[in-house]
């Protein structure tokens, strides 16, 4: 066969196109998973090559021709080229819409004349340290021992459930574990997945240090264009075992993956971000199960999918029930009832009290509230005018800081009224917390303490907040105010008192995952007081000391919890027990949205009756969303629920193709809404 007879099937990331077929010209070499630039329509696109095919005599002559191949770099192999279609049937999305993203920029813009040189530039590596471990090896105690010697016994795929609170030495087994899988070959690479805030210097030389005669590359979305090209294509030439990365990590290529670890493995950063909303842990069950390696899951409170999973004894539950660091002290739990509370005080006496103690003792104090800003909104309390958003159906926050009002979910900025805008009336006030109250009420109340406040209105880079966490690590700091960012990871030595504000709202939300997000919070949150062996407190306000989360949380019983949260699922027929979709029409009036939506059930319906028991799946009423406008955009939400995923995934297929949108509706799908 001559080299001009072939054609080549590409994918690109031009929503709603399938595959494509190319011309190869006679001169050009290509294989499976090359990265090509080919025309669409008028314009140049990058494409993976899935299959190379004699080309008909009928196709001969229509078909255009692939314009560019990236040279220089190996093809993207099967492996990665199945991850991502699975993804993509999975997710109900094009195949190249899931796959070219997964590529770095760089290697998706057509190759110039300096693309040589610069290819030569990424691929240049720093080499490894070489240095001996900085650290002696730790002993590890019988329960890490297990894991370790159970994990990296295991043969195939397995799914490993490392359950351990924070400071148990979980990153001790991967640690270990991966030091295993390396030594078994000298080709074997490992992924270690952590949540975007994990990702920290701290972490970085701790995996290099354990590692110095390897080179460890990271990926996150905080490395430049250059950066990222270089640890990718690092890890796809197999010039780098260790891979440590962030979601986006998920979809890396390997030469000869031999391990994924997920950190924290229900941190909802595994599936963040618009588009393709994807579940990195989910899929990496998944790519391990394709190459059969094992997989380890590891947290202090699994999500409810995983834990499910492990109770069915699909996964296997490993357990480290201590700390690992003897004189650590699991926190006292205290509730502050807050119903009696004095209107005016904006911190209860407990709280006071145990502050004074901490400043006193010169340890330092964590303060946790789940809000940024001033107030969450300003009320005029002559004629009860309320600073609403005009885009959205939500309040804007008060900032105080910047003297604006702010909406969360559009972005809408606007400056303080100086007089309410309804009524003329001269006093409009905040009402409720946010950090910049906390943080203004806490300098008040203590002058001379040295406070920090971390929120996303005031840390914007990464950089910039190791920097402010480094502070407080090296004692500069006296009390840390913030949000979800100082929850986690962060390993603060001298913290005996921890204070949660504001949980309430979360424990009476309609939303299913609310409360269980509240409780993961306060564990994790907890879990940054006592870790040097400081007597440690922490106090948490709250209307609802009865609540028997708080029993759970008091033993720091995830496991009860994650059991009685299940049995609830089970009860309310709800994931994991089910396999749900979520269809979102928005347009700037509610009323297309919801007739688009309509309009779908009835099709829904039709599809149903020609299937069996109905495919096995429900479909719902279509109901405005909670947070109907946002950003002057009207949302409805349509949900279908399956008995298996594979019911849902069929259904699907025919369901959505014939769904007709009304004009200007835009249509939006996603599967596993709830799932994280
Ligand atoms: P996790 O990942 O569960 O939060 P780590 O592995 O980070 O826990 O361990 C917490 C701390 O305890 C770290 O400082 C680690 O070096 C230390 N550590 C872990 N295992 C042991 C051990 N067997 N003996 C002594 N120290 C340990
Ligand atoms: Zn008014
Ligand atoms: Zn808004």
């Amino acid at each position: 066969m001559e080299p001009e007879d072939l054609y080549a099937r590409v994918i690109t990331d031009v929503p709603l196109l399938s595959a494509l077929d190319y011309r190869v010209p006679p001169d050009m070499l290509l294989a499976v998973g090359d990265i090509v630039i080919v025309p669409v329509g008028n314009r140049k696109k990058a494409g993976v090559v899935i299959e190379l095919r004699p080309w008909t005599e009928i196709e001969k002559g229509r078909l255009k021709s692939v314009s560019k191949v990236k040279l220089g770099i190996p093809p993207l192999p099967a492996e990665w080229l199945r991850l991502t279609k699975f993804a993509s049937l999975y997710y109900c999305r094009s195949w190249g819409e899931v796959a070219l993203p997964a590529i770095p920029a760089f290697f998706r813009k057509s190759p110039g004349v300096r693309y040589q040189t610069s290819l030569e530039k990424v691929r240049e590596l720093p080499s490894a340290s070489g240095k001996n471990s900085a650290f002696p090896a730790l002993q590890l105690n019988d329960e890490q021992q297990d894991a370790v010697a159970r994990i990296s016994s295991s043969k195939g795929f397995s799914p490993f459930l490392l359950f351990g609170v924070t400071g148990s030495g979980k990153t001790e087994v991967y640690l270990r574990v991966m030091q295993k899988v390396l030594a078994q070959d000298p080709q074997n690479q490992v992924l270690l997945l952590v949540p975007e805030i994990n990702l920290t210097p701290q972490l970085e030389e701790r995996v290099a240090s354990h590692f110095p005669g390897e080179i460890v590359v990271t990926l996150n979305s905080e490395l430049s264009e250059r950066e990222r090209a270089r640890s990718w294509l690092a890890a796809h030439e197999g010039r780098s075992r260790i891979l440590v990365g962030t979601r986006m990590a998920a979809f890396a290529s390997f030469r000869q993956l031999a391990l994924i670890v997920v950190d924290e493995e229900h941190d909802l950063s595994y599936k963040a971000g618009d588009g393709s909303r994807y579940s990195a842990r989910d899929l990496s069950v998944k790519r391990a199960h394709d190459l059969q390696i094992p997989v380890i899951l590891g947290s202090a409170s699994p999500s409810l999918e995983s834990w499910a999973a492990a109770r069915q004894g699909r996964y296997c539950l490993l357990e480290l029930h201590r700390r690992a660091v003897s004189h650590a002290e699991p926190p006292e739990l205290e509730l502050v009832d807050v119903r009696s509370r004095k209107k005016e005080e904006i911190l209860s006496s407990e709280v006071r009290e145990a502050m004074d103690e901490t400043l006193g003792r010169h340890e330092q104090a964590l303060v946790f509230i789940n809000r940024r800003g001033f107030s969450p909104v300003l009320m005029c309390p002559a004629c009860g005018w309320k600073s609403e958003c005009p885009n959205c159906s939500a309040f804007m926050v008060y900032h105080k800081d910047s003297r604006s009002l702010v909406c969360h979910h559009c972005g809408h900025v606007e400056r303080i009224p100086e007089r309410c805008p309804s009524c003329g009336a001269a006093d409009i006030l905040p009402v409720g917390l946010g950090t910049q109250r906390i943080e203004e009420e806490i300098g008040r109340l203590w002058p001379n303490a040295r406070i920090l406040r971390i929120d996303r209105d005031n840390f914007k880079t990464k950089r910039a907040t190791d920097a402010a966490f480094r502070e407080v690590h090296e004692g500069k700091i006296d009390i840390l105010i913030g949000t979800q960012m100082i929850a986690k990871g962060h390993d603060f030595q001298h913290v005996s008192l921890v204070v949660i504000l504001n949980i309430d709202s979360q424990l009476v939300s309609t939303d299913i995952r609310s409360r269980e997000r509240a409780f993961a919070t306060m564990l994790q949150v907890s879990g940054r007081a006592g870790r040097s062996g400081l007597k440690s407190r922490v106090l948490v306000e709250t209307s609802f000391p009865s609540d028997v989360i708080f029993s759970y949380l008091a033993r720091q019983d995830y496991a009860g919890f994650a059991d009685f949260q299940l049995r609830m699922r089970k009860r309310d027929g709800a994931p994991p027990f089910v396999f749900q979709a979520l269809l979102t029409a928005e347009h700037r009036e509610l009323e297309p949205a919801l007739e688009t939506l309509l309009l779908a059930v009835e099709k829904g319906l039709e599809i149903q009756s020609r299937l069996p028991g109905g495919g096995g799946v429900a479909i719902y009423d279509p109901v405005p969303m909670t947070l109907v406008r946002v950003a002057n955009k009207n949302r409805a939400q349509l949900l279908v629920e399956g008995e298996s995923h594979k019911n849902l995934l069929s259904f699907l297929k025919e369901w959505l193709p014939a769904i007709e949108p009304l004009p200007g509706v835009g249509l939006s799908l996603e599967v596993d809404p709830q799932r994280f």
